[in-house]
């Protein structure tokens, strides 16, 4: 069997991939090799850090849990519009610096669009 810390990184990276589906608490455990108690300890663990959501959900008959991970993945192409990407200043941009990305209108417009009529 695998270590705890090795056990706890396999379940999150399981559950992570399941996305926005979730996966039911039975399927993680499955998956891990390890028996129902040990992955609802490891699913309610999860939850108490904060790193993964349990949903009750019906399935086949049975109350059971889907979980879902509050860490997303990432791609290139959620970024491939920053305007930072192909910004002439970006190499003088830093919090405190005489351009910084906490006062930048066009990071800000990016991030959040409908702030466009609120900025000038
Ligand atoms: S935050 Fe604004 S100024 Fe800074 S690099 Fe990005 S686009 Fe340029």
């Amino acid at each position: 069997m695998p270590r705890k810390n090795e056990l706890e990184r396999k379940a999150l990276q399981i559950i992570l991939e399941a996305g926005e589906d979730g996966i039911l608490q039975s399927e993680m455990w499955k998956k891990l090799g390890v028996t129902s108690r040990e992955g609802s300890r490891l699913a309610l663990k999860f939850e108490e850090k904060g790193a993964v959501v349990r949903e009750r959900v019906l399935h086949k008959g049975r109350w059971t849990y889907k979980l879902f991970s509050q860490t997303k993945l990432v791609s290139l192409e959620s970024i491939r519009d920053c305007p930072c990407i192909v910004c002439e200043g970006l190499d003088k941009c830093f919090s405190g610096g005489q351009i910084s990305p906490i006062h930048c209108q066009q990071l800000t417009l990016w991030m959040d669009p409908s702030l466009a009529d609120s900025i000038e």
